[in-house]
């Protein structure tokens, strides 16, 4: 394994690939008379295209878009809202992963409101947010369900420790959403162009490769399930672009140490037993159909939305964020005039700045100048 990740790190094979994948792009731009535009729909991606210089320097041959690819971005403020609601409920103790800490809400944060006295714990995973259940069965605690099909299944897997124990403190809010609904969403959309997808690796071990199958076969976009090592995007921006060439488009899977065509079923029918698929809000998207993963009306019990009646207040968008254009890939975090002059990682505006998936925080990181 360590000799194939090596390989995949070659400097010298990176440079051999940029280069003939430069030629075809160049190819492939004199065919549709304009730069051809790829756009990625995981936050990892996005990182690994800047961090490895993939973006930098196919710059004149491609433009990479970055899409909704970072869960805690595309949370909508009414989501958000809500989940800071939820640290006033009386007694509760509300568990959530580090990046939501200071995502800002309308008005606050979760780590304002825990300076301010609400007990709000980062916790490494679900089942760490069910041992503190355990340890305060007084007290509910409430988990904050954000990811997409990586992490929608975990959350529902420790619920179902919590049903087998039956420990009754222990609620999840969940705001997992699948990645499908919004890519079938923004690709038709023309102001955006995109040529082809570079697909998650994570979520397609879990969806399989043929979930994507609809982009030939619907949508006419060629599509490549990729990994996150240089020579991996290189090779799939390759693949995108010689597909494009030829008109031959598939969705063809070069992550195969890891993803597998039918996916991960036992993480799959875990979701299909706990969640329903419900139209639900995405920043910058809005209401985007069969997208979200609620919990069935059977698990109410531990449903935190369901049990617990919070006040949320109305959504207030921070002046300047342009969060939701970048989350389409319609705006570069360059077009905000907030970037790195108000809105920085230590003092983030928007939620696109907050996460380590987040393009702005990524853009902030690797491609200033
Ligand atoms: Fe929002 Fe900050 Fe990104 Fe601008 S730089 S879009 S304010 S997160």
């Amino acid at each position: 394994h360590g000799q194939v990740l090596k390989q995949f790190r070659d400097p010298d094979l990176g440079r051999r690939m940029a280069e003939s994948t430069r030629q075809r792009l160049q190819r492939l731009a004199d065919k549709l008379g304009r730069r051809p535009r790829f756009m990625e729909f995981c936050g990892t991606h996005t990182a690994a295209i800047s961090r490895t210089g993939v973006r930098g320097v196919l710059k004149t041959e491609v433009d990479l878009l970055s899409g909704p690819g970072c869960p805690v971005c595309v949370s909508d403020y009414s989501d958000i809202d809500r989940a800071i609601a939820f640290s006033t409920v009386p007694g509760a103790i509300v568990a959530t992963f580090g990046d939501m800490m200071k995502v800002p809400g309308s008005r606050t944060t979760l780590q304002e409101e825990k300076a301010r006295g609400a007990d709000v714990r980062v916790v490494y995973s679900s089942l760490d947010a069910l041992q503190l259940a355990r340890e305060n069965p007084d007290r509910p605690v409430i988990f904050l369900g954000v990811g997409f099909e990586t992490t929608a299944p975990t959350a529902v897997m420790t619920l179902e420790q919590a049903v087998r124990e039956d420990i009754r403190n222990f609620y999840l809010y969940s705001m997992h959403k699948t990645t499908p609904p919004p890519t079938r969403a923004l690709l038709p959309d023309p102001e955006l162009q995109i040529d082809g997808i570079i697909l998650p690796g994570h979520v397609s071990m879990i969806l399989g490769r043929k979930a994507w199958d609809f982009l030939p076969s619907k949508l006419q976009r060629p599509g490549v399930v990729a990994g996150f090592e240089p020579v991996e995007l290189l090779a799939a921006i390759d693949t995108l672009a010689d597909m494009l060439l030829t008109g031959n488009l598939s969705v063809v899977n070069q992550y195969g140490r890891a993803v597998r065509e039918e996916g991960n079923l036992v993480a799959q029918q875990a979701m299909d037993k706990y969640y329903s698929l419900v139209d639900g809000p995405w920043r910058g998207l809005g209401t985007v159909a069969g997208s979200v993963l609620k919990l069935k009306q059977e698990y109410a019990p531990w449903d935190a939305e369901a049990c617990f009646a919070v006040n949320v207040p109305p959504t207030q968008i921070p002046k300047g964020c342009i969060c939701g254009e970048i989350v389409k890939g319609k705006q570069s975090p360059f077009d905000c005039a907030l970037f790195g002059k108000g809105c920085d990682p230590i003092r983030p505006v928007g939620p696109c700045m907050v996460s380590s998936e987040g393009t702005c925080a990524t853009y902030y990181k690797y491609e200033r100048m």
